[in-house]
């Protein structure tokens, strides 16, 4: 007799102890706990950890898919269920992942399934555009039949096998022993031979990463860049967890510093991974690292499918020694890794906006304590939580680099109230005499300029000059954006609009209001009326649209065919540009970001990000940040 389980778990039935292979099975489903079930005998083989599988469910067994996340041979006295089908042949989930999974389940309150399915991407789990190869290989207990007694042909096909150590292709043995399928068949029917699959890449699959050959740079690690590395290298001999954040200007060779410690880790054999920012996967990153490190290899959002199943692939087979990827190659399948970088540990990119919600960098804690190997942070404007911990938690340490690479001095910058602007030349100004002073004679010496503004469009502030007051939404009290054609100003966040006022309402006021602020389009409008002659092109989320459109301006930039670049913030990160001496960063205020808690932190990394964009070769670099807002902390 069966009967329910008062907990409703499982059914009960008294009887003998059993034992045999058990699963613990996490359902794709919104529950919490994990089941345990059997295997069918003729499944044991087959079955492994983190594959998944067709599992019963509920009082009517209704068929859910979950993830298998332990298997054990055990004693059991009540009536499992077994597990009903295999979903997936191979799995790329360790056991080491998985506890990883169980951590973040845990920690960001997601079921275990879900966090497991957002760790191994469906193309790795279904092996989609890997090709099923048939294999043969010889019986591990071979029939009693007389081999003697066996026709030429079959005597012909298991000489092969038996000298070949490793399994062969079915196509290979039956070109080698010129026979048919109808005797592979034969041997397969009578126990001779296995006949059984194996999914592989397809040639044609090119994962990009062309093998380049290794170089040494033309320079030696400075001093500090030495002194970095030694504490870093002390925490990877030891071969033990330690964080280590590398705090550096701009410019001042950390992505040095990383790679002279990968390579100390792939000297022993290890691998290693250092996690970017998606938007720094630009083709110059990547080039550089992979002329300075042996078998690399990249993973990022815009590869195929087949793509990136290959890759999880290499990197299972410890084929993939270097790895740099965005977020999800945390995940990866590493059997050996021996180091975690990340860089620009600060970006935002590295928080996954759906469930899990995990950020990055705690889950490489997570994986690199869990390992026992070093990660190393890097940043020249760290997060206010690394910053913390970097301060007394005995587990972190942290290493500066307060100087630019061949003593380049940093860039001179200066801020310029755009208020005292607009009453000083007694109208609206929205690009300031110094910023245009300067731009002038870099385009004068035929140097490259940036100017940021990280705001698409043309929408405008109206703001009056006399009280010093932006014009402000009556519901919510975020700044009004005017929109010139309509003739209307409206609140970005609880969509109220109004006719543009001409004059100031503040009692005893009435100045005329003045439309300030700007967006990249119009920025890019007042430039060209400017510098008729200047190259100027702009790069925001309107005109880059694809990952080409990015990598053909940065290339043309690179190649000098523009002289000034335009954009929002997709520009003020981890680009290398010799010949750019000045940037302008046209509007630093919080608009945009209320409600942000983080929105000051932002705003200072942003601008010191940009900033440090100028003067990365001999030209001494200038900087002018136009504000409203002087008095806000990311200025201060
Ligand atoms: P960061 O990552 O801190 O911005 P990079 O590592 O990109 O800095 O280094 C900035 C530039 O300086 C790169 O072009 C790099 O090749 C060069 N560089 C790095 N280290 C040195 C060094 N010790 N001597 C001379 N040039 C260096
Ligand atoms: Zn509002």
């Amino acid at each position: 007799m069966r009967k329910p389980d008062p907990t409703g778990r499982l059914w009960i039935e008294e009887g003998q102890p059993k034992h045999g292979l058990v699963a613990e099975v996490a359902p794709l489903a919104p529950i919490a706990n994990t089941y345990t079930f059997t295997i069918p005998e003729d499944m044991e083989s087959r079955i492994a950890i983190g594959q998944r599988v067709e599992i019963p469910l509920g009082r009517r067994g209704r068929l859910v898919k979950g993830f298998v996340v332990s298997l054990d041979r055990r004693e059991w006295d009540s009536t499992l269920r077994s597990v009903h089908s295999l979903v997936d042949s191979t799995s790329y989930l360790t056991p080491e992942l998985i506890e990883l999974g169980r951590w973040i389940s845990d920690h960001y309150c997601c079921p275990l399934a879900t966090t497991l399915k957002a760790m191994t991407p469906e193309a790795t789990r279904r092996e989609r555009g890997l090709k099923a190869v048939q294999y043969v290989r010889l019986r591990e207990s071979q029939p009693d039949t007389d081999f003697e007694s066996l026709s030429r042909k079959r005597k012909n096909v298991l000489t092969i096998l038996r000298e070949s150590k490793v399994p062969v292709s079915i196509n290979d043995a039956l070109s080698k022993a010129g026979c048919t399928r109808a005797v592979f068949r034969a041997l397969q029917e009578t126990e001779w031979i296995e006949i059984f699959e194996r999914k592989e890449a397809p040639r044609a699959v090119i994962v990009p990463a062309p093998a380049t050959n290794v170089v040494a740079p033309p320079y030696s690690l400075n001093d500090e860049q030495l002194a970095a590395l030694a504490t870093i290298e002390k925490q990877i001999d030891r071969q033990c967890f330690g964080v280590t954040l590398l705090f550096g200007v701009s410019g001042s060779g950390k992505t040095e510093v990383y790679i002279h410690a990968m390579r100390r880790v792939l000297e022993t054999g290890r691998q290693v991974l250092l996690l970017v920012p998606e938007i720094m996967l630009t083709t110059q990153l990547v080039q550089r690292l992979m002329s300075r490190l042996p078998d690399v290899t990249v993973q990022h959002s815009a590869l195929t499918e087949t793509q990136r199943a290959v890759i999880w692939r290499k990197i299972a087979a410890g084929e993939a020694r270097s790895v740099i990827g965005t977020r999800s190659a945390v995940f990866a399948p590493f059997p050996n890794l021996g180091l975690i970088c990340i860089d620009e540990e600060q970006e935002s990119s590295y928080k996954n906006l759906r469930a899990p919600r995990y950020h990055v960098r705690d889950v490489a804690l997570g994986r690199a304590k869990q390992l026992g190997i070093p990660l190393v942070l890097g940043s020249a404007t760290p997060s206010l939580e690394t910053w913390f911990q970097s301060q007394g938690d005995p587990e972190h340490q942290r290493v500066e680099l307060s100087h630019r690479v061949r003593d380049l001095p940093l860039p001179d910058i200066r801020i310029v109230d755009m208020r005292d602007e607009c009453l000083e030349q007694r109208k609206p100004v929205d690009l300031s005499r110094l910023l245009l002073q300067w731009l002038e004679e870099t385009l004068a010496r035929g140097e490259q300029a940036i100017l940021l503004m990280n705001r698409r469009g043309f929408a405008l502030n109206v703001f009056c000059p006399s009280c010093k007051m932006r014009l402000t939404c009556p519901n919510c009290s975020a700044g009004l954006v005017a929109h010139s054609i309509s003739g209307l100003c409206v609140c970005h966040y609880c969509r109220t609009s109004m006719t543009t006022p001409t004059h100031c309402s503040a009692l005893g006021c009435g100045a005329e209001l003045l439309h300030v602020g700007l967006g990249t389009q119009r920025v890019e409008a007042l430039l060209k009326e400017r510098f008729p002659q200047a190259k100027i092109r702009r790069a925001d989320s309107d005109v880059v649209k694809h990952r080409r459109d990015y990598e053909t301006i940065v290339e043309q930039f690179t190649g000098r065919e523009i002289d000034v670049l335009v954009g929002t913030q997709m520009i003020a990160k981890g680009l290398d540009f010799p010949f750019v001496s000045f940037v302008g960063v046209v509007s630093a205020d919080l608009a945009g970001m209320a409600g942000d808690f983080r929105a000051n932190e932002k705003l200072f990394q942003l601008i010191t990000q940009v900033a440090g964009r100028a003067g990365r070769a001999d030209r001494p670099g200038r900087v002018v940040v136009q504000t409203f807002s002087p008095d806000i902390a990311a200025l201060r």
